[in-house]
């Protein structure tokens, strides 16, 4: 699968996108997780102020009232008792009371407005129904409803004491009808500075609760710092809480874990649930969970015990919208990025893929021998760089694998030629089988091989061949009348040892010894060389100009060089050979090859029925001759008389030197009597042959022979030797330069009796 680079582009393509996918995700949601928690904080905290602002200012508004009202109840308080003692139409108290009332009636906030003096005793009580303010009837005056007055006398001037919020109780029993209120009261101070008593107003609840928009919506809890609930998200105001007393709904009710921390005051914020370092998916299996963010509301600036807590909170689930639509945002922004991005990764990656797929096509095209055709090498990238190296690379390597195989077949051929040749133990044959070799490679109009023979420089045209025959023709020296046939050394390859190339006959200067018929055209000569000795040469012509080019050259001299070792050993076993049997001074075969021949021929005339002649010849005085004119003479006298006697016979028949001065010859099929003549023949030839040295003497010399047969005379080889040489004797006895016809049982032991046998010729 991960074999080619398509399947793993692919798989990286699938992987990049995944893994680009997932990264996106992580790292969106951590931001977007933290910059929400931070943003949510930020706009609840700001809700906060608000709502805390609200407060604050209506809170200023009553303590304004109080320090207003509170100014024109200052009176001396020994003069206020004087007066409800003296007088209960006091002035000055009555021109409060109108004042509370008309007061009431305008801000429609206050339930009741009460005035205490020092002493605690209630001295004006006004009360406003919703409609009407009036004041209290004497028996409606709660002497002992002075919940506020210790805490208020304590105070300096200028601090407001708020209640808790509180329920009219009545003989110890909630009211049937819910109202809670609050009272703020402050100190009254008198001209000299004394506290002279208290003023309290009474606030419903519900006109600060009022205060707060969208209660029900907006998430917001007010607790005092008991932690008693008069707004709480979903239930609204808490109008029937009994923030003093028993009942009433708590913070530590629903956040148990958190009201502690909330309740101690300032600003902060809490999380119901694991943190806000969670992911995404933790908010959706957790959708309750909650942030708090939370504000002190200190009514009196002064006392810091006295506070309420506001808190804004807001369920996850509820975030988590944002949290996707963003998401949703930065999915989009990611496709986006993909299907601009994508696109062109896919187009290159597969456009690579594809070059390397049709490269790597092309490569096992090439393997299998297709060529390298369907390589596309227009790209100009890298790609296209790498295609062209390849073609390079691949043509270089087509032309070595060619050359290869020519030369391969040149060699193969070669070796094939040179086992042939080896075998081979006729020169004529090993030069025919070059000759073939060689035209089947090359063209050849003509083609001439000459055998030399360095020693005796002497030249023969052992081949000859022309285009129209088809066989190597055996060599014809007449056909050629060549002048170098006649004088070796006039031929330039033989001279030089080199090659000699005419490329054009009609132009080029040519060999003006190598006459071979030809007008046009080219010719080389390559001479057979091995050891330093020429051995002949080749003449090749072909009628078309400047054939023989240097390959064409190499080629024919590494045939030529092959054969040359060849037939340099054909030469040397036939020289070898004929020393063993032939005698080198006459030319003639050995004593040692007569007899194993003779011995041979007697079977053949046995088998065939023949006859078989032999005539033995010894010079006569032959140690006079040498003793007279010197042993080089009489080497040449012997030399001579061979020439004589082979010149006499026939092709059949054998000569050979049997001793120092005998000879044997054999004559197959061959009657006593014919031989005889023979015999007789060469006698007188020899008889009238004059031998000259060099110092110019003159000397006759003459010779004796004895002729036997098979099966006449003798049937063994020794009956046939010895009943010849005792026929020679015989001559030799009779007085020499005759020839004597053997006698049945003629042998040995005739030899040293006085012969009766017929003399056949006697010279006279
Ligand atoms: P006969 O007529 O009885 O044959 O007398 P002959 O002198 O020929 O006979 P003999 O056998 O006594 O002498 C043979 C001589 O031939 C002896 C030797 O010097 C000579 N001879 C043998 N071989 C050679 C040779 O190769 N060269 C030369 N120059 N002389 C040879
Ligand atoms: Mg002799
Ligand atoms: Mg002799």
């Amino acid at each position: 699968m991960f074999q080619t680079v398509r399947n793993k582009f692919i798989i990286f393509l699938i992987l990049t996108v995944t893994i680009t996918l997932a990264l996106i995700g992580i790292i969106s949601d951590y931001t977007i997780q933290k910059y929400i928690t931070r943003g949510v904080i930020q706009s609840f905290s700001e809700d906060l102020q608000h709502e805390t602002a609200k407060v604050e200012s209506f809170i200023t508004g009553i303590k304004a009232d109080i320090d207003l009202l509170s100014g024109d109840a200052t009176y001396n308080p020994v003069s206020a008792v004087d007066a409800r003692k003296e007088n209960e139409t006091d002035k000055r108290r009555l021109q409060m009371e109108n004042k509370f009332i008309k007061y009431m009636e305008v801000k429609r906030i206050y339930q009741q407005i009460i005035y205490i003096d020092n002493t605690g005793r209630e001295v004006i009580r006004t009360y406003f129904d919703g409609e009407k303010a009036e004041i209290a009837t004497k028996n409606k005056i709660h002497d002992k409803d002075h919940g506020a007055f210790a805490d208020t006398m304590k105070l300096n001037k200028g601090m407001v004491y708020i209640s808790p919020f509180s329920l009219q109780i009545k003989n110890g029993r909630t009211g049937v009808k819910r109202e809670p209120l609050i009272r703020f009261a402050g100190p009254v101070f008198s001209a000299s500075g004394e506290k002279t008593g208290i003023l309290a107003v009474d606030v419903p609840g519900e006109n600060l609760l009022n205060l707060f928009n969208n209660i029900n919506s907006s998430g917001l809890m007010l607790v005092n710092r008991d932690g008693h609930l008069f707004i709480q998200p979903g239930e609204g105001i808490e109008l029937g809480a009994d923030a003093a007393g028993d009942g009433g709904e708590r913070l530590q009710n629903y956040y148990p874990e958190q009201a502690a921390k909330i309740l101690a005051g300032g600003y902060g914020n809490a999380d119901t649930g694991k943190g806000w370092v969670t992911t995404w998916l933790y908010w959706i299996y957790n959708p309750g969970d909650k942030l708090l963010v939370y504000q002190s509301l200190f009514p009196n600036s002064m006392d810091k015990n006295n506070y309420w807590v506001l808190i804004k909170s807001g369920t996850k689930k509820e975030l988590i919208g944002s949290l996707m639509t963003i998401r949703v945002v930065m999915i989009g922004i990611s496709l986006l990025f993909f299907t601009v991005t994508y696109p062109v990764i896919v187009f290159f990656g597969l456009r690579v893929t594809r070059s390397v797929a049709r490269l790597k096509k092309a490569m096992d095209g090439f393997e299998r021998g297709e060529g390298i055709d369907s390589l596309n090498i227009k790209a100009k990238d890298e790609f296209g760089d790498l295609t062209r190296s390849f073609v390079t690379m691949a043509e270089s390597l087509y032309s070595t694998k060619m050359n290869l195989n020519v030369e391969f077949q040149r060699l193969n051929s070669l070796v094939k030629f040179s086992r042939l040749v080896g075998e081979e133990i006729s020169e004529k044959e090993c030069y025919s089988i070059l000759i073939k070799f060689l035209i089947k490679n090359f063209h050849f109009d003509k083609v001439i091989v000459v055998n030399f023979n360095n020693s005796e420089n002497v030249a023969e045209v052992l081949i000859s061949y022309e285009d129209n025959n088809n066989e190597p023709l055996p060599g014809d020296s007449s056909r050629y009348d060549l002048k170098v046939i006649q004088d070796p050394r006039l031929c330039r390859a033989l001279r030089s040892g080199h090659k000699f190339v005419v490329g054009d006959v009609e132009s080029d200067y040519r060999c003006q010894y190598q006459e071979v018929e030809q007008d046009e055209g080219s010719y080389a000569c390559f001479p057979v060389i091995t050891g330093g000795a020429v051995l002949g040469w080749v003449h090749l012509a072909n009628f078309s100009k400047n054939y023989f080019s240097e390959d064409v050259c190499f080629t024919i001299e590494s045939y030529i060089n092959t054969i040359a070792p060849s037939i340099n050993s054909i030469r040397l076993i036939n020289a070898h050979r004929k020393m063993s049997v032939v005698d080198p001074l006459t030319g003639l075969y050995n004593r040692r090859f007569l007899e194993e021949m003779l011995e041979r021929q007697i079977s053949i005339a046995e088998r065939y029925k023949q006859t078989l002649s032999v005539i033995m010849a010894d010079i006569d005085h032959f140690k006079r001759i040498n003793d007279t004119h010197g042993h080089a003479f009489g080497d040449n006298a012997l030399k001579l008389i061979s020439e004589i006697i082979l010149m006499n016979v026939r092709d059949s028949d054998t000569v050979a030197r049997y001793g120092g001065e005998e000879f044997i010859i054999v004559l197959p099929n061959t009657e006593l009597d014919f031989a005889c003549l023979l015999a007789e023949k060469i006698r007188k030839a020899i008889e009238q042959l004059d031998i000259i040295n060099n110092t110019g003497v003159k000397e006759r010399v003459t010779i004796s022979f004895g002729v036997s047969s098979y099966p006449s005379i003798a049937y063994t080889l020794k009956e046939l030797i010895d009943s010849s040489d005792s026929a020679l004797y015989q001559s030799k006895a009779k007085g020499r330069n005759m020839v004597t016809k053997a006698l049945k049982n003629m042998g040995m032991e005739y030899r040293d009796k006085s012969s009766t046998s017929p003399i056949f010729f006697k010279n006279n």
